[in-house]
């Protein structure tokens, strides 16, 4: 039989939400789901390909957004309260429903849990906690489930979401509370700080737990996953330099596995719609940087700004520490260590490893052999000797360019009607 597509397989899931009632041959939608296929991406349901860890296998997770409805009314959101557009709520029992019916069909391992806040908070956490309970205790669903908290729940309410879901994200926003009233009115930075100390907490004594051999409840994982956190980047004048001594506070209190960067958008019939939109590749370069400090042992006072605090767009953030700091290279392939050598451009944790294990037993001759073994070489030649020889004379970061990203030559101002990071 062949396999539906996305499209086809969401039709059929969105119909497993209405009422069965008895006569009729299909189920009935009720009202608060008509609009379903009229809202993109905002959108009840999706299938989401994810790869489990950086190098992991691929899975796939449905991502539920319980409802688009919001009272908040935050500036750069699609789903604020003042913005015209259909509003959609799955009840828990119709969302577990659906869920269990995909897993069941194979066409996901987990879920992506997220949600507008109509009305009271506790009342939208209440919810959520209703969601886990019924796939962990009722149909003993041990799998993926992350959660995203939010704003002004109870610290009990937070205890048992973080027991049933394995990975719990906070949406911070802006690394400062007064940049982040400017876009978003009902939010707290401090409240929001407490709660994801409360989870941090949390995930940590489990980790505790399972480091000292108590086996893992797959029923009550508690966070096992790490906590994300979210910043929308370029909505408020903070720059990179804030948002990363931000984060790197927060990493330093463990339990946070890894941050979203979303670049702002303007959305169309929104506060900030004629705003300029953040250039993608500043987002990639907070990513980037992010991956320096927890994966590559940079420090944070390694990280090179510019003068107006934010990181050089025109330079990933390594190339732009290799070219501040001249007296490491160029660096001797046979002789370097690992640690040295993946502070190298186009040298990853991996083509590292391999190196310092190859060059053991093989004598490394020349570009070829570091292509193979993973080196971007366009990259890293300029930046490397190979038993004295340098291999390239000419650094790639070095080489002219028409303009700088920066510059954004022939860019022009687009409204969206959804931003990327809202279901991050
Ligand atoms: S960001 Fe969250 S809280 Fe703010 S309007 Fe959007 S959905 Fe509501």
């Amino acid at each position: 039989m062949r396999t539906p597509n996305l499209e086809a397989k969401l039709e059929l899931l969105m119909s497993l939400a209405g009422d069965d009632k008895e006569g009729l041959p299909t189920r009935q939608l009720p009202p608060r789901l008509r609009h379903a296929n009229d809202v993109g991406a905002l959108r009840p349901l999706n299938l989401r390909p994810v790869r489990i860890g950086s190098n992991g296998p691929r899975t796939t997770l449905m991502r539920i957004l319980m409802t688009n409805a919001c009272s908040f009314n935050c500036h750069y959101c699609p789903m604020r309260r003042d913005r015209d557009m259909p509003r959609t709520l799955l009840k828990p029992a119709e969302l577990v429903r659906i869920f269990l019916a995909a897993v069941e069909r194979e066409w996901c391992t987990g879920l992506f849990l997220t949600t507008g806040i109509p009305g009271r908070p506790v009342k939208v956490m209440d919810d959520l906690i209703e969601v886990l309970t019924l796939l962990r205790v009722n149909h003993r669903f041990a799998g993926y489930i992350h959660v995203k908290m939010v704003p002004g729940a109870e610290v009990a309410q937070i205890e048992r979401l973080t027991a049933l879901a394995t990975r719990v994200s906070m949406n911070l926003e802006a690394p400062c509370g007064d940049t982040l009233v400017r876009i978003a009115p009902e939010k707290n930075l401090g409240h929001a700080l407490v709660q994801l100390d409360r989870v941090r907490k949390q995930v940590n004594e489990r980790r505790n737990e399972e480091r000292e051999g108590r086996p893992r409840d797959l029923l009550l994982p508690g966070g096992t996953a790490g906590m994300t956190m979210q910043f929308v980047v370029g909505a408020t004048p903070d720059t990179d330099r804030t948002i990363m001594n931000r984060i790197t506070d927060l990493y330093a209190g463990r339990g946070i596995h890894h941050t979203h960067f979303a670049a702002f958008r303007p959305i169309r019939n929104t506060p900030l719609e004629n705003v300029r939109a953040t250039p993608a590749v500043r987002e990639q370069r907070l990513y980037q940087t992010d991956y320096l400090l927890r994966d590559y042992g940079f420090a944070p006072n390694e990280v090179v700004y510019d003068a107006d605090g934010n990181l050089p767009l025109a330079n990933d953030p390594k190339t732009s520490w290799a070219l501040a700091h001249p007296e490491h290279f160029p660096m001797e392939i046979r002789t370097a260590s690992r640690g040295q050598l993946i502070r190298v451009p186009g040298i990853g944790p991996a083509s590292a490893r391999r190196i310092v294990t190859e060059r053991m037993t093989t004598q490394l001759r020349g570009l070829a052999d570091l292509r193979a073994m993973g080196v971007v070489t366009t990259r890293a030649a300029g930046f490397l000797t190979l038993g004295g020889k340098r291999l390239q004379s000419v650094r790639w970061s070095e080489q002219l360019g028409f303009w700088r990203p920066e510059d954004e030559a022939g860019a022009y101002h687009i409204q969206y009607e959804v931003s990327p990071g809202t279901f991050r």
